[in-house]
Order: C-alpha cells, then sequence, then structure tokens
C-alpha cells in the first residue's frame, strides 16, 4: 500500500548530486495492450527514449537495467507501477498502485514524486465501518483499494417477536434489551475501530450500514472519531468490498469537488489590489519566480508552453528572448506545467489541479491561478 511514508523515504532517499530514475507504468491487466507482458515492452520504450534524451552516461544505463529487471519480475495486480532507482543511494523499488498514472520515466535529482504526492493528497486513508445491529464488519480504503480487516457480530436479540396475548406485558421490557443490545454493539464496535487505528491508522471515517446501527454507532462515537467522520451511508452489511468502495468512491469525488469550489472561492476573494492571490500565466510565474506561491492551482485540461532562463533559473511566458530579470537567454521549459509544480513542491507549496465545477469557474482567471504567502 502506498502512503506518505513510503514517498517520503523515497523523496529523502534521493535528495542527493547524484540523479535518479522514477517510471510510471501503466500495468492494467484490464487493458489488452498490457497483458502478455505487455507493460514490459512499455518500459523498455520509455527507457530507450529516456537514454536518447540524456545520451551515454554510465549511471542511467545501470539504472534502466536495474528497473527492468524490477519490471520483469512482476506479477501485475495494480492499475501502474511506480519505480524509483538510485544507486548510490542502494535505492531499487517498485510500488504497485491502485490508480492510473501515465505513463513516463524522468532521470533527474530526486525521485519525480509529483503525480502520486497529488493522488496520495486526494486519497487520504479512510476508515469504514459497515454495520447493522448485530455484525460490523471494518475495513480500511486507500487510493483506489479496500482492505476488510474484521467482522465481528453480537447476539443482539430480534427487537420484537410476534406477540401472544400473554405476552404484551414483556414488550417494553423486551424493546429495553434489545436497545441496550444495540448499543452494546455499538461499543464493542467503537472498541474495534480503536484498534484498527492503532495498526492502521486513518484520517477520516466513513459510517456505513443500515440506518439505525448507523445512528446509534454516531451518537457513541468518541470526540477523536467523531471529529474524523466525514459522513454516513446507507448500505446493507452484507454489500461487497467493491460495492463498498464504489460508494466511498463516489463520496471521495463529492467532497473533493465541493472542496475545490471552496477554494476557488476563497482565490476570488483574494483577488484584488494588495491581495493574497495572482491569477493568469504571466502574473502566476512570476509569482513562483518571487518564491511567493503557497498554493498553485490549474485546470486539470490546461496546456501550456513556458520558457525557462539558462543563467539564473526563472519561468518566462515567452520561450525564447532574453529574460526579464537578468537578460540571460530563454529556452523553452519542457513540460511546464511539471516543472512548475516540482519548482512549487521544492518552496513547500502545494499543487492542487481541479476539474469539474472548479475548473469551469477558473476559465476566466486564465485556468491557472496561485494563492500567496505573503
Ligand atoms: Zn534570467
Amino acid at each position: 500500500m502506498l502512503g506518505r511514508g513510503v514517498l517520503s523515504r523515497l523523496h529523502t532517499l534521493t535528495q542527493q548530486e547524484t540523479f535518479t530514475l522514477t517510471l510510471y507504468l501503466d500495468i492494467d491487466q484490464n487493458k489488452q495492450a498490457n497483458r502478455k507482458r505487455g507493460f514490459v515492452v512499455q518500459a523498455e520504450a520509455l527507457l530507450k527514449d529516456l537514454r536518447a534524451t540524456h545520451g551515454p552516461d554510465r549511471r542511467l544505463a545501470e539504472a534502466n537495467r536495474r528497473a527492468l529487471a524490477l519490471v520483469k519480475k512482476l506479477r501485475p495486480n495494480g492499475k501502474s507501477a511506480l519505480v524509483v532507482v538510485n544507486t548510490a543511494a542502494k535505492l531499487a523499488e517498485l510500488i504497485e498502485i491502485g490508480l492510473p498514472f501515465a505513463a513516463s520515466a524522468h532521470w533527474r535529482k530526486g525521485a519525480f514524486l509529483r503525480p502520486v504526492v497529488e493522488a496520495v493528497d486526494e486519497h487520504e486513508n479512510y476508515g469504514v465501518v459497515l454495520t447493522s445491529t448485530q455484525r460490523a464488519r471494518l475495513f480500511i480504503a486507500h487510493m483506489g483499494e479496500i482492505t476488510e480487516h474484521e467482522d465481528l457480530i453480537s447476539d443482539t436479540t430480534a427487537r420484537s417477536k410476534a406477540l401472544g396475548t400473554d405476552q404484551w406485558r414483556s414488550q417494553g421490557r423486551r424493546e429495553r434489551r434489545h436497545e441496550e443490545e444495540v448499543a452494546l454493539h455499538a461499543k464493542r464496535v467503537i472498541d474495534a475501530l480503536h484498534e484498527l487505528a492503532l495498526r492502521q491508522p486513518f484520517d477520516r471515517l466513513i459510517v456505513a450500514g443500515t440506518k439505525k446501527a448507523t445512528a446509534q454507532l454516531v451518537r457513541l462515537l468518541p470526540r477523536r472519531l467523531q471529529g474524523k467522520l466525514v459522513r454516513t451511508l446507507t448500505m446493507p452489511v452484507t454489500a461487497s468490498k467493491k460495492e463498498v468502495l464504489q460508494g466511498i468512491l463516489k463520496l471521495q469525488q463529492r467532497m473533493e469537488r465541493e472542496q475545490e469550489t471552496l477554494l476557488i472561492e476563497g482565490l476570488e476573494a483574494e483577488l484584488h489590489d494588495g491581495g493574497k492571490a495572482v491569477a493568469g500565466f504571466a502574473p502566476v510565474l512570476d509569482a513562483i519566480n518571487q518564491g511567493r506561491v503557497w498554493k498553485l492551482l490549474y485546470d486539470k485540461k490546461l496546456k501550456i508552453k513556458g520558457g525557462e532562463c539558462g543563467d539564473c533559473g526563472s519561468y518566462t511566458p515567452e520561450t525564447k528572448g532574453p529574460c526579464p530579470y537578468c537578460g540571460g537567454k530563454v529556452k523553452a521549459a519542457a513540460q511546464t506545467l511539471d516543472r512548475l509544480s516540482q519548482t512549487v513542491f521544492e518552496m513547500a507549496g502545494q499543487v492542487e489541479v481541479v476539474d469539474g465545477p472548479a475548473a469551469n469557474r477558473l476559465v476566466k482567471h486564465g485556468s491557472i491561478a496561485a494563492l500567496l504567502r505573503y
């Protein structure tokens, strides 16, 4: 499972003078092209391109060899694979990911982790409880994968059985007993959740299941878990893992869209003279050059090409000509958006790629904007 821990380790291990090879592969076995080891062919082609771009380099050749060996050994389960190799750091790892990533290869200082960092940010760890008044199943969902951890059953009695004429007196007692048992079950579920949180920490909690059981559980949640609760979903306790995952993914998408809309509202509130935001390609580049960007936002569909000064490293909206800062020679920056994001990340800033209604709203601001630190 890919989490922040793995990413920060890869990041730290590759912060060296020597270059790191980063490879993203599409290994989805639902795609015809990837079957019969098609992903090995894909890796070979990407690495060949990389060699052509960088010319003869002993270290790159060695890194490529190590990466290919890992890819050839792979029995794919996930949708994509991330390979990171830095021979000087004795690092050669392949990590499968349950989400699609565009195939690409990078040879540079520091592993190229931006795509996967963005994805991890969008996909937090979710603890999921699926409960009825008798049974509860606990899951952890992360980046398009779900794992079932626990299936507990309490012997809660039925609320009311068919009543005989002389049984009406005991009905109240039976109801009370049932309520007590439902509460007891909820407490057991909360204990199990605490244990799960120790083994496998989660950022957010989703309570799913029958109406009565979810309501009872939510009422009894301790404050710390209450704070993680994002929403409740009505779902039968017998739902398949796939159905649970689909329910969560739908919920996540809705929440992401809501957050993005809030972000754009925050941006618009600061887009005035002296405000802490800028919009449009040239002003955003200027802010990045000055190291003022706290959060870069752009439309997922945005395609732009900018330049980079060979002398001072500044970005420019033009892809050639003299640098407006130092007069040096500007050359086109390949993969401009990737370069910009990388620079923002290096300044400990964030990058938000927006989609849907928020992206439509960003169009009138040039589809790219930035929130500033000062
Ligand atoms: Zn310059």
